[in-house]
């Protein structure tokens, strides 16, 4: 990326290591072009609306005090309030945050939720806490973030490391400092709470969908597919199961605890249970441990899906990557660099911000329940979440095809112009 002037920056970012909010940069000035007479509102993208930074301390089992970093952004809130999850991960900084609250501004508009968007996280590794100090830890932040937080102000979900049990947590803490049961403050939450039916599958799920309408395009056929996923959480488990369902074969998996390869397709069922039991795919005996995890990004596949963490695909590997489709079921995961040599290649990257727009879909469809106390069939969810990620995609596809760009510029055209003009429809106030 080419240097950017100072004021393009905010201080409170290091310029020398921009990290993922050093992608969304770029992203963005390769979105502008595309604009037309909204590009003269792009500079708001380049700045979160609001930045939030909390002291989590909490007393250890052992009485000792630990004090962790927590954050929560909002990017932008021209179309609603923020949405977006919250992570538990060690490697949580400002810049990460920033663009994942940016990511999710995008996505959200991309698929027309009726949000902003933001992101929140604490720097931490979840596995060095007892579940007693991962409660207190959740609440304390919650605490923390609640003049922020709201059912009509900005709404948490679950990502990297929480889930349905911290979502219930945050629920809970938010509806004591309030005094009324708010359900509709976070989504991801248990069913029992005001959760939704098929919200657990859904991000993996909308990975599915748009991974068929892809392969279909390009005249791929999903029944006879090998699918490399690295991330076995609720996403690429999730993906992987369907897609195997599907006729698919998973010949690689990766996670934070190694890499497992079996030419033949490896059973997901055995290995996600084996997860669910281990905490990883270390371990696992129904498959070959592939000691160089670099050697995941050159299996023979068809279908590649990043479901871990960002900057995954850079230039160091891109070129190996022997793929022809690229789901993005993480957040960020291709760096533009790698992104140019993939478009090169006729690799089709089908980008995070509608590939894994399913989770915040379903999101929505809870946050609407909660809010009428009617709930519906997981029938209807899925058949809802299959029709908005169809559209999404075949809008992204075709816009794609009219401009000759990526589908990435395509979805950021999409969502960009969507948030831009209802930026320029409300005006600078005052
Ligand atoms: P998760 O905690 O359920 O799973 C994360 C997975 O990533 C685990 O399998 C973990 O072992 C693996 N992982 C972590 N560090 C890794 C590393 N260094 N190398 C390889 N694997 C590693 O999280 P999730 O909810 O599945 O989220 C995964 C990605 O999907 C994230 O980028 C998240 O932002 C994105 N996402 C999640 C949702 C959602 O609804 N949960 C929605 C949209 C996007």
């Amino acid at each position: 990326m080419e240097a950017l002037p100072a004021h393009q920056i905010p201080s409170y970012i290091d310029s020398a290591h921009l990290g993922p909010w050093g992608v969304w940069l770029e992203q963005i000035d390769r979105v502008t072009p595309h604009l037309g007479k909204l590009a003269r509102w792009v500079e708001t993208l380049k700045r979160p609306k609001r930045i939030l930074i909390v002291d989590v301390p909490i007393e250890r089992d052992d009485g000792s005090i630990a004090h962790f970093e927590g954050y929560r952004v909002q990017h932008n809130t021209s179309r609603g309030p923020g949405k977006g999850g919250v992570r538990f991960h060690q490697d949580v900084s400002l810049s990460e945050v920033m663009a994942l609250s940016a990511w999710m501004t995008v996505k959200n508009a991309a698929v027309n939720v009726p949000y902003g968007g933001a992101k929140g996280g604490i720097r931490v590794d979840p596995r060095t806490l007892s579940p007693g100090e991962l409660q207190r830890m959740t609440r304390r932040y919650t605490s923390e973030i609640n003049i922020i937080i709201g059912p009509n102000k900005d709404i948490p979900a679950p990502d990297v490391n929480t889930n349905e049990q911290i979502m219930a947590w945050m629920m809970d803490t938010y509806s004591m400092n309030q005094g009324s049961t708010t359900s509709g403050v976070v989504t991801g939450k248990p069913i029992s709470l005001g959760g939704s039916l098929g919200r657990r599958d859904a991000t993996g799920r909308g990975v599915y969908v748009v991974g068929c309408e892809a392969a279909a395009r390009i005249g791929m056929d999903v029944s006879g597919a090998r699918i490399a996923v690295q991330g076995f959480g609720n996403v690429g488990g999730v993906a992987a199961r369907l897609f195997t369902e599907a006729g698919a074969t998973v010949v690689a998996v990766q996670d934070h605890s190694g890499t497992v390869f079996k030419e033949s397709g490896i059973d997901v069922p055995t290995l996600l249970a084996h997860v669910a039991e281990h905490g990883g795919v270390a371990g696992f005996a129904g498959a070959e441990i592939m000691a160089d995890g670099s050697q995941f990004w050159s299996v023979d596949c068809d279908i590649l899906i990043p479901a871990a963490l960002e900057q995954q695909i850079n230039e160091k590997n891109a070129n190996s990557i022997r793929a022809r489709i690229i789901l993005e079921g993480a957040n960020g995961p291709t760096t533009p660099a790698a992104d140019d040599v993939l478009h090169q290649r006729n690799v089709l990257v089908v980008p995070d911000v509608v590939a894994n727009a399913g989770g915040v879909t379903v999101s929505y469809f809870e946050w609407v329940q909660d809010f009428s106390s009617f709930f519906w069939t997981e029938e209807e969810i899925n058949l809802r979440l299959t029709r908005i990620m169809k559209e999404a995609f075949a809008g992204v596809w075709l816009l794609a095809q009219e401009r000759k760009v990526s589908l990435r510029t395509a979805a950021f055209i999409v969502g960009c112009t969507r948030v831009l003009q209802a930026r320029e429809m409300r005006g600078l106030y005052p």
